[in-house]
C-alpha cells in the first residue's frame, strides 16, 4: 500500500472538479484529482442545452433578474445568499470559459447567441450547439493539463474512491482503488473537495450516465457530513421513449411545442404565460397528468419541432436530431417525437456553505454532489453548469489559504484495512442466484414508481419496505469476477451500496416533508406550507451509526416567498 500526500485532493473530474483544480493550481497548491473514469468522460460531458450567463452583456440580463427567477423556480427553498453569488459571479465564469477557448455559438453579427430556458423570463442561456458541457469540459481539461501555465497535477485516472478518511474529526483525504491493479491506497490531503456529481441512476429510467451513482454523497454521509434536501429530485420533462436519453430543454428553448394525443398544446391549461418554458417541475406534472388522464400515447406525449425548420434543427439541435433518428427512427424535421418525464438531477446533496465548506473540517464539495443550496426545490435549466463553475472555483479559493496552516496527519493503516475487508467480504461471498444488476434495476424501477412525480404515503411507505428488502438482498449477493484487474463487477457492487444509501435518504426525506414544493409533490398535502416547511431537511449519520434528522432555516435576503405562477 502506498500513501500519497497532496495539499488538495479533488474527487471527480467533471466540470466542478476541473474548475476547482484549476483554481487550486492557480493559487499554487499541490493538487491531485481522482476520477473513476477518464475525466472528460464525466457526465458533464453530456450537458447539451447551455449555461446561463447572468450579467454577460445585454443578453445575459441583469444579475438580479436571474437571481429572482432562480429563487422563484426553487419554490423559495433556495438560499438567497448563495443564489446571489451564483448570479453575481456566474457571468464572469462564462466569459472566462469563452476566453479559455470555448467556442460558444454566435449570432450572425458575431455576438454570443442565447436561447431561452424554462423558468427564465428571457433568453439568457449561452450554448455551444447541443454540446455545451462537452465543449466546456474539454477546454477546462486543456487548461488543467497545459504545461506552460500550470505545474503538473497528479491525476489518479480510473481510480475508484471507496471511502473518506476522517482522523480526529477532520477529513484527511480518501481511500481509493486503482482499478487497473486492484490495489487500495490512501490518498491523504489537507483539503478534500468532493465533486462526484449526481445520483440519477438511483432511478430507472434516468437521463444520467451509468456512472451517476451518488458515491460521493453516500461516502460523505458515512463520514458524518450532513446531507440536505434529498427529497428534491428533478424529473426532466423530456426524456426519450424507451431509453430515457435526455432531449435537451434547448429544443423547447428554440420554440418546440408539447402536444398530447389530440394534437393539443396542453401547456395552455397549466402555464398559460410561459407555456412549454414554465419551470421544469410544472411542465413535468402537466405531462404526467395528461398521460395519467388518458391523453398520452403509450405512456408518452409528443415534442413537436417541425415548425422550426430543417436548418435550425440541424444547426442548433443537431445532436437531438441524430438521437431521434438513430434511437427511435424519427425525423424531427417531419415527425413528432414521443417523450416522457425522466429523472435528471438531484437538487440536494452534501450540505456546504457559500464557499463549498461542509461542517466537517477539511471536507469541501461542489457541483451536483453538493447542496449549497442554489437550486432549492427545483433547478432552473442551465443553472447546473453555472453552479459547477462558480462553486468549484470558490471551494478551491477557500480551501487553499485555509490549508496553509494545516499539517498532514498520520493516517492509521486501519482506514485502508477496513475497505480491504469490505472488498474481501464481497469477493468471498458465493453466488446465490441473485444479481447486482437485478437489485439495481428493482431499486430504480421501484424508486420511480413510489418516490417519483406524485408521492403518496402508501407508496412512500411501500418503498421503505422495498428498500429494506433490497438492502438484505444486497448484503447477500456475490459477484462472478474474483480477480483484481479492472473488476467492474466489484465496482458495480460498491456503487449499488452507495445508491441504496441515497435511495434511503431520498425516501426518508420525502416522507418527512408533509407539503408540496417544487419537485416534491405530496398528493396528501397538495399545498406549499411556508408556515411549517420553509426549511431544509438535513440528515446526519452519528458515530454510533444512527441517523439524526434536523432542519435548517432557508436564507431569505431579498425575495419574500410568493405564490408561484407561470
Ligand atoms: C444528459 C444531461 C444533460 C444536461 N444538460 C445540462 C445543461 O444543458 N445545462 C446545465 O446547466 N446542466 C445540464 N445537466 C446537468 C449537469 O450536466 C450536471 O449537473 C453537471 O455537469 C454535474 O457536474 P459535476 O462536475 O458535479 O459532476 P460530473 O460531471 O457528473 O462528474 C462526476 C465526477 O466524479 C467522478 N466520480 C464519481 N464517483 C467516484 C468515485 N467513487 N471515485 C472516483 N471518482 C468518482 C466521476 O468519475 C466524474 O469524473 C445535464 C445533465 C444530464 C445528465
Amino acid at each position: 500500500m502506498a500513501v500519497y500526500e497532496h495539499d488538495v485532493l479533488v474527487v471527480g473530474g467533471g466540470l466542478a472538479g476541473m474548475r476547482a483544480a484549476i483554481a487550486a493550481q492557480q493559487l499554487g497548491a499541490d493538487v491531485a484529482m481522482v476520477s473513476k473514469v477518464h475525466p472528460v468522460r464525466s457526465h458533464s460531458n453530456a450537458a447539451q442545452g447551455g449555461i446561463n450567463g447572468p450579467g454577460v452583456g445585454e443578453d445575459g440580463g441583469p444579475w438580479e433578474e436571474h437571481a429572482y427567477e432562480t429563487t422563484k423556480a426553487s419554490d423559495y427553498l433556495g438560499d438567497q445568499d448563495a443564489i446571489t453569488i451564483l448570479a453575481q459571479e456566474g457571468g464572469r465564469e462564462v466569459l472566462q470559459a469563452e476566453h479559455w477557448g470555448v467556442v460558444f455559438s454566435r449570432k450572425p453579427d458575431g455576438h454570443l447567441a442565447v436561447r431561452r430556458f424554462g423558468g427564465m423570463g428571457k433568453a439568457r442561456t449561452f450554448f455551444v450547439g447541443a454540446i455545451t458541457g462537452q465543449a466546456i469540459l474539454h477546454v477546462l481539461y486543456e487548461q488543467l493539463m497545459h504545461p506552460a501555465r500550470f505545474q503538473a497535477m497528479r491525476m489518479y485516472e480510473e481510480w475508484f474512491v471507496t471511502s473518506l478518511i476522517v482522523v480526529d474529526g477532520q477529513c484527511r483525504g480518501c481511500v481509493a482503488l486503482n482499478i487497473r491493479t486492484g490495489e487500495l491506497h490512501a490518498i491523504t490531503a489537507k483539503a478534500t473537495i468532493i465533486c462526484t456529481g449526481g445520483l440519477g441512476r438511483v432511478y430507472e429510467p434516468s437521463t444520467n450516465a451509468l456512472i451517476c451513482t451518488g458515491d460521493g454523497i453516500a461516502q460523505a454521509y458515512r463520514a458524518g457530513a450532513p446531507i440536505m434536501d434529498m427529497e428534491m429530485v428533478q424529473i426532466h420533462p423530456t426524456s426519450l421513449k424507451g431509453s430515457g436519453v435526455l432531449i435537451t430543454e434547448g429544443a423547447r428553448g428554440e420554440g418546440a411545442y408539447l402536444l398530447n394525443k389530440d394534437g393539443e398544446r396542453f401547456m395552455t391549461k397549466y402555464a398559460p404565460n410561459m407555456m412549454e418554458l414554465a419551470s421544469r417541475d410544472v411542465v413535468t406534472r402537466a405531462e404526467q397528468t395528461e398521460i395519467d388522464e388518458g391523453r398520452g400515447v403509450d405512456g408518452c406525449v409528443f415534442l413537436d419541432l417541425r415548425h422550426l425548420g430543417e436548418q435550425l434543427i440541424k444547426e442548433r439541435l443537431e445532436e437531438i436530431y441524430e438521437i431521434a433518428r438513430d434511437l427511435v427512427n424519427v425525423d424531427l424535421t417531419k415527425e413528432l417525437l414521443p417523450i416522457l418525464p425522466g429523472v435528471h438531477y438531484i437538487m440536494g446533496g452534501i450540505k456546504t456553505d457559500i464557499d463549498g465548506l461542509t461542517p466537517l473540517p477539511g471536507l469541501y464539495s461542489a457541483g451536483e454532489a453538493a447542496c449549497v443550496s442554489v437550486h432549492g426545490a427545483n433547478r432552473v435549466g442551465a443553472n447546473s453548469l453555472l453552479d459547477t463553475l462558480v462553486f468549484g472555483r470558490r471551494a478551491a479559493e477557500h480551501a487553499v489559504p485555509w490549508l496553509r496552516d494545516q499539517k498532514f496527519a498520520r493516517v492509521p493503516d486501519s482506514v485502508v484495512e477496513d475497505d480491504r475487508r469490505m472488498i474481501r467480504g464481497i469477493l468471498d461471498r458465493s453466488q446465490n442466484g441473485d444479481r447486482v444488476a437485478k437489485i439495481r434495476r428493482d431499486m430504480g424501477t421501484s424508486m420511480s414508481a413510489n418516490v417519483g412525480i406524485f408521492r403518496s404515503p402508501d407508496k412512500l411507505n411501500q418503498q421503505v419496505q422495498n428498500l429494506t428488502e433490497l438492502r438484505a438482498r444486497y448484503d447477500a449477493v456475490g459477484i462472478d469476477d474474483k480477480g483484481c484487474v479492472f473488476n467492474t463487477d466489484l465496482l458495480f457492487h460498491i456503487e449499488l451500496g452507495c445508491m441504496l444509501d441515497c435511495a434511503e435518504m431520498i425516501t426518508r426525506s420525502a416522507i418527512e416533508r408533509t407539503e408540496s414544493r417544487g419537485a416534491h409533490t405530496r398528493l396528501d398535502y397538495p399545498e406549499r406550507n411556508d408556515a411549517e416547511w420553509l426549511k431544509h431537511i438535513v440528515l446526519t449519520r452519528q458515530q454510533d451509526g444512527s441517523e439524526k434528522m434536523s432542519y435548517l432555516p432557508v436564507t431569505i435576503t431579498e425575495w419574500q416567498p410568493q405564490e408561484r405562477k407561470y
